[in-house]
C-alpha cells in the first residue's frame, strides 16, 4: 500500500526533465529526436577543468569533503564575486552544494516557513515554485509578459508585498525568457525594498556569463541592500559542467550557517572530485567562458530569425541572455492537428510538436506561462535550424 506524504504529493515532476526524458526514451525508439528541452550547454567541458579533475583522484581526494565546500573552491568563489560582480562574500558566507539547484531549495528550506510569502516574477523556472510548496511557503506569482520584456516594474513589485512577504526570487538573466535587467532597473527595484527591510533576495545568476549585453549587475551590489541578497551561481552552465553538480549560494552568514546545517544533515559535502575540478574553472583562464558565450549568441540570433518565420508563434524582442527562446504561441490553441486532435493549450502543442515534428520543447505552464513554449538552443546550428524547419512544417500542418 502507497503511504505518500501529502508533502510529496503535492509535488509536481519537473517539467523540464520530464520533457528531456521522453524524448530519451523517444529516441531510444530509433525516432530521430532533436532535444531541445533540457537547458544544457552542448560543449564537453574544457580540458583544463578535466585535467585538475584527474589529478584530484590522482592525489587522492577521495575523503568526505567540508559540508560547506572546501576553503580553497569557497575562496577561489569570494575571489571569483569580488573581481566580477564587485561585491564582498567572505568564504564562510559561501556553501558549495550538489548544483545550484540544491542551494537555491536549501536556502528556501532554511528561511521560509508556513505562510510567508515568495514573489516570483514569471516566467520562472519550474523548480522555484515546486521549493516553496516544499518549504510549505506561499507562492506569489506574477505574469510579467513580452510586453514588458518579461521583467517586473518597481510599481508591481510594491504592489505585491505584504506583512508576510519574505523573500524575492529574482533570475536574470532569465530562464525561460533570457530577459536580463539592466543596472539601472536593478536600482529602481533595490529602492522599493529599501523600504522594506525584512524582505530577502535571492538572486538567481546561474546564467550570468550567457549574457549578449555585457557584463552583468548582481543586485547584491546595491549598499541599501547590503545584508539581505543571497547570490546562487555554480559552474554547470557557464564551464559546460552540468554532469559535474557544483553550485553555491552566497550568503548573509546567519543563512550560510543554516544551509550549512541543513546540508550537514542530509547529503553533506558533495563531490571532491567535483569541487577540485570547479576550483580550477574559477581560478583558470576564463577564455573558454568567452568561446562558448560567443556560440551561444550566433546561434540565439540564428533561430530568433527562424521563429518569425513560423506562424503564430510570437516573439518580438530577441533574448538578451542564456540560451532559450519563449514565444507566446496561444493564437494556435483551438486548431486541430491532421488526425483531428484539437491543441487545447501549450502542452498539447508541445506534445504534437514532439509526436509529429520529432522536436522537444518545453510547455511555457509549468514556467507559470501557459500561452508560451520553450525551446532551447544550446545545441548545433545544424539541429537548430532542422528543428525550427520541422516546427514550421507542424504548425502549417494545422487546420
Ligand atoms: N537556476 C536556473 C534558472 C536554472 O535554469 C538551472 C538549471 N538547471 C539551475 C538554477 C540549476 O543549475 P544546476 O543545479 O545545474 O547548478
Ligand atoms: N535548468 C535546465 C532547464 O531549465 C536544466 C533542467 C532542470 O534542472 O530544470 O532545462
Amino acid at each position: 500500500m502507497e503511504q505518500l506524504s501529502a508533502r510529496l504529493l503535492a509535488l509536481s515532476p519537473s517539467a523540464t526533465l520530464a520533457m528531456s526524458q521522453k524524448s530519451q526514451e523517444l529516441k531510444a525508439q530509433g525516432l530521430d529526436i532533436i532535444n531541445l528541452s533540457v537547458g544544457e550547454p552542448d560543449f564537453n567541458t574544457p580540458d583544463h577543468i578535466k585535467e585538475a579533475a584527474k589529478q584530484a583522484v590522482d592525489n587522492n581526494f577521495s575523503f568526505y569533503t567540508p559540508v560547506p565546500g572546501y576553503m580553497s573552491l569557497r575562496q577561489a568563489i569570494s575571489d571569483k564575486l569580488k573581481r566580477e560582480n564587485g561585491v564582498e562574500f567572505s568564504p564562510a558566507q559561501i556553501v558549495v552544494g550538489n548544483g545550484a539547484k540544491q542551494e537555491i531549495c536549501n536556502v528556501i528550506l532554511s528561511i521560509v516557513e508556513k505562510g510567508d510569502e515568495v514573489i516570483i516574477p514569471t516566467p520562472a523556472w519550474v523548480s522555484y515554485f515546486e521549493m516553496v510548496k516544499l518549504a510549505e511557503g506561499t507562492n506569489v506569482p506574477f505574469l510579467c509578459g513580452q510586453e514588458q520584456d518579461f521583467k517586473i516594474t518597481p510599481a508591481q513589485l510594491e504592489s505585491l508585498i505584504t506583512d508576510k512577504t519574505k523573500v524575492l526570487l529574482l533570475c536574470s538573466p532569465s530562464n525561460p525568457t533570457g530577459a536580463i535587467y539592466s543596472k539601472e532597473e536593478l536600482a529602481a527595484l533595490a529602492k522599493v525594498l529599501a523600504k522594506y527591510p525584512r524582505i530577502i533576495v535571492i538572486a538567481d545568476e546561474i546564467y550570468e556569463h550567457i549574457s549578449y549585453c555585457g557584463q552583468l549587475t548582481s543586485i547584491a551590489s546595491f549598499p541599501e541592500l547590503k545584508d539581505r541578497v543571497v547570490i546562487i551561481n555554480g559552474v554547470s552552465k557557464a564551464y559546460a559542467m552540468t554532469g559535474w553538480r557544483i553550485g553555491f549560494c552566497a550568503a548573509p552568514l546567519w543563512i550560510a550557517k543554516a544551509v550549512t546545517k541543513l546540508q550537514g544533515q542530509y547529503t553533506s559535502g558533495c563531490s571532491s572530485i567535483a569541487q577540485k575540478a570547479a576550483e580550477a574553472a574559477y581560478v583558470g583562464s576564463q577564455e573558454c567562458v568567452e568561446v562558448m558565450r560567443q556560440a551561444f549568441e550566433r546561434r540565439r540570433d540564428l533561430i530568433f530569425g527562424l521563429v518569425q518565420e513560423i506562424p503564430g508563434f510570437k516573439l518580438t524582442k530577441k533574448p538578451q541572455g542564456a540560451f532559450y527562446v519563449f514565444p507566446e504561441v496561444n493564437t494556435l490553441f483551438g486548431k486541430k492537428t491532421p488526425a483531428g486532435k484539437v491543441i487545447a493549450d501549450a502542452n498539447d502543442l508541445a506534445m504534437y510538436i514532439l509526436e509529429e515534428g520529432h522536436v522537444a520543447g518545453v510547455s511555457g505552464d509549468a514556467f507559470g506561462a501557459p500561452d508560451c513554449i520553450r525551446f532551447s538552443y544550446a545545441t548545433s546550428e545544424e539541429k537548430i535550424t532542422e528543428a525550427m524547419r520541422r516546427v514550421k512544417e507542424c504548425i502549417a500542418a494545422l487546420a
